[in-house]
């Protein structure tokens, strides 16, 4: 990418190409003429823009450290908002005769802020919520007020569980049971006869359709989840039986999360019509459809059906589900449903940044070298400078290989105590000076032979990051998922080196070097070099869906602080919510050690010291203080 020439000037425009921060960041996320990365939370007045350096700023002044969550909530009310204005707007253009309701799914982010929020904003647009637990169930029922949103019980249900969902019922709310398993539906009946309560049944459907991408293990024959056509007839025919089949109002399937391909949401929602029909014709009153998750999130802005990307808009999402709905059903005169999505990853991806400050950078420098070799120097040292002084760009590939050669021969001649620990250190310091060479002088090559195309990303900068990618982006981890990370200041200077990033934990896996590109993936991050008086920022974007409860404590690395803003129409912002991250005391809690216990061993430990001499009452007082303030510090690095 920096094949720029230095004469040509760097300009934020190429900083915004290079991030391609333009398409990723659907209109919410921009580049300042200062170079600042900036939010733009309305989409219809891209001159409110707040910049991100200001909120570390306001962040800093209010006494939080780096790593911060930083959520921006305008931003989860608009995606709301874009949802159902543009599903409004599809259903008007196709004469469509139902209409939409939305529900979040409380798994991809249970934090209560965040339900919290969804359901106070989602509330003019009747926007409900879908539980796949008891927790989750119980959650929903403290946040939901609107009697018309709707409530999705998903998941496997014991008593306790229905039992809550039919009194929720009772008490107005629009509960629906989805039937994952056949064994479920007795249950069902069973509370409801004991209880006295007509519940609201929906079932949930194995598809055959099969979906690519990372996460669609949920669609398809082979689903854990759902009923097959055979299952689906027998929970009729028991329903018939019970007289209970007026309660079977809802069909339900979920395709998989991060669906690339529109295609495959295409087949699936007209699979789900067949069905729909075939319900509808065996006499059930149905009247809902809900197509579960699976919009996509556009993570690197490439508009295609790669995995970490969708080759669809929302606006082509809702055109081909309603038309799709529309087609299949009007054949057989059957009434337009009430569609109900569970996008989760598509509401709440985009609010969440991830900021972080460089704390050291490991960097790959061609080492300071004698003339040559002395003349008491063994015969491998010669064999390396002489590589070095015939290196050109015509046998780059040659020389590589003989340094390497020569490099293996020198650790072999070390460990049979034939080279001195000196001698040893010259010969790789050679080593990594020809190395170095010979990466640089690729660019040059036309065609870069196949063995030497690694080696500008194996010298890559390392550049130490204050944050776990354990606890922060587990699917960075987990299942190589990618978000746009990139510098959220000095974007008006070029940036000159390539790095991975290395976090804190120092575990070889707590690494991220695969970075989003339009042409597949990228190796290395193009960044800034540190300057010693100021702190360097970075921000991984687009966290806000399943990264924030999946997170581990590796390390003892815990829950960051995370901080809300709200932008108002003038531009300016105000600190909304904020809770402080995890305490080392915190941390250690978790895995059931006694703060106050470890408290009061160590004063004893500093006691003994004391009485042993080793350490006067002075020193014992502030030894003790500095353990205390351990335990309450925050578990990153603090500057
Ligand atoms: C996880 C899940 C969702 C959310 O899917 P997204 O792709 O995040 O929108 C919706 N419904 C069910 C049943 C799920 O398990």
């Amino acid at each position: 990418m920096i094949k720029k020439q230095a004469l040509e000037r760097w300009s934020v425009q190429d900083a915004a190409d290079l991030y391609n921060i333009q398409s990723w960041g659907i209109g919410y996320f921009d580049i300042s003429p200062k170079g600042n990365v900036v939010v733009t939370p309305f989409p219809n007045n891209r001159d409110v823009a707040v910049d991100l350096t200001e909120v570390i700023a306001g962040i800093r002044d209010r006494g939080y450290e780096m790593p911060v969550l930083l959520r921006i909530e305008n931003i989860l009310d608009s995606q709301i908002r874009t949802m159902h204005e543009t599903f409004r707007a599809k259903m008007k253009e196709f004469e469509y005769k139902g209409a939409f309701r939305g529900v979040f799914p409380i798994k991809v982010n249970q934090q209560q802020q965040v339900v919290e929020e969804i359901a106070r904003f989602g509330e003019q647009y009747h926007h409900g919520l879908e539980a796949g637990s008891k927790a989750e169930l119980i959650a929903a029922l403290s946040l939901l007020r609107d009697r018309e949103a709707c409530l999705i019980c998903n998941g496997y249900k014991d008593e306790e569980f229905v039992d809550l969902g039919l009194y929720a019922t009772k008490m107005g709310v629009k509960c629906f049971f989805v039937l994952e398993m056949p064994s479920e539906l007795s249950l069902v009946l069973e509370r409801s006869r004991v209880l006295g309560i007509q519940p609201l049944i929906g079932v949930r459907i194995k598809l055959s359709t099969q979906a690519g991408g990372h996460w669609t293990d949920s669609g398809g024959d082979r689903s854990i989840f759902g009923l097959s056509a055979t299952q689906v007839v027998e929970v009729v025919d028991t329903l018939k039986e019970h007289n209970m089949l007026h309660c079977l109002q809802l069909l339900h399937y979920h395709l998989g999360s991060q669906i690339p391909n529109i295609r495959d949401l295409r087949f699936a929602v007209l699979e789900a019509c067949r069905v729909y029909a075939g319900l509808v014709t065996e006499g059930a009153p149905m009247g809902y459809l809900d197509l579960g998750g699976g919009l996509a999130v556009d993570y690197d802005g490439s508009h295609t059906n790669y995995t970490n990307s969708r080759n669809y808009t929302l606006d082509e999402y809702c055109a081909d589900i309603i038309d799709t709905i529309m087609t299949t059903l009007d054949d057989d005169a059957i009434a337009h449903p009430v569609i109900i999505t569970e996008s989760g990853r598509a509401t709440v991806a985009y609010y969440s940044i991830l900021l972080f400050n460089v704390l050291d950078v490991s960097r790959f420098e061609a080492p300071e070298l004698p003339d040559g070799p002395d003349k008491d120097d063994p015969e491998i040292i010669a064999n390396l400078f002489e590589v070095r002084d015939v290196l050109s760009l015509k046998n780059l590939q040659e020389c590589y290989n003989d340094a390497m050669y020569y490099r293996d021969e020198a650790r072999q001649l070390f460990k049979h105590g034939q080279l001195t620990l000196r001698q040893r250190s010259l010969a790789e310091k050679i080593f990594w000076h020809i190395i170095l060479r010979v990466a640089r002088e690729l660019k040059n090559l036309k065609f870069v032979p196949k063995d030497l195309k690694h080696l500008p990303e194996a010298l890559a900068d390392i550049y130490y990051c204050n944050f776990s990618v354990f606890q922060s982006l587990p699917d960075a981890w987990a299942i190589d998922h990618l978000f746009p990370i990139m510098p959220i200041h000095r974007l008006d200077e070029m940036p000159v080196k390539q790095a991975t990033l290395a976090d804190i934990t120092c575990d070889c896996d707590g690494k991220i070097d695969r970075f989003i590109d339009i042409h597949g993936v990228k190796r290395t991050l193009p960044l800034h070099e540190l300057r010693d008086d100021e702190e360097y920022y970075l921000g991984a974007f687009l966290v806000g869906a399943y990264q924030e409860t999946l997170g581990d404590l590796h390390n003892l690395l815990g829950d960051t602080n995370v901080v809300s803003i709200r932008i108002s129409e003038d531009g300016d912002f105000s600190f909304v919510r904020e809770v402080d991250g995890d305490s080392v005391a915190d941390v250690l809690s978790y895995v059931e050690y006694v703060p106050k216990n470890m408290l009061e061993d160590f004063r004893k430990m500093a006691e003994q010291a004391v009485r042993d001499k080793r350490i006067t009452p002075q020193e014992r007082g502030r030894i003790v203080s500095a353990y205390a303030d351990g335990l309450r510090g925050y578990t990153y690095f603090e500057r």
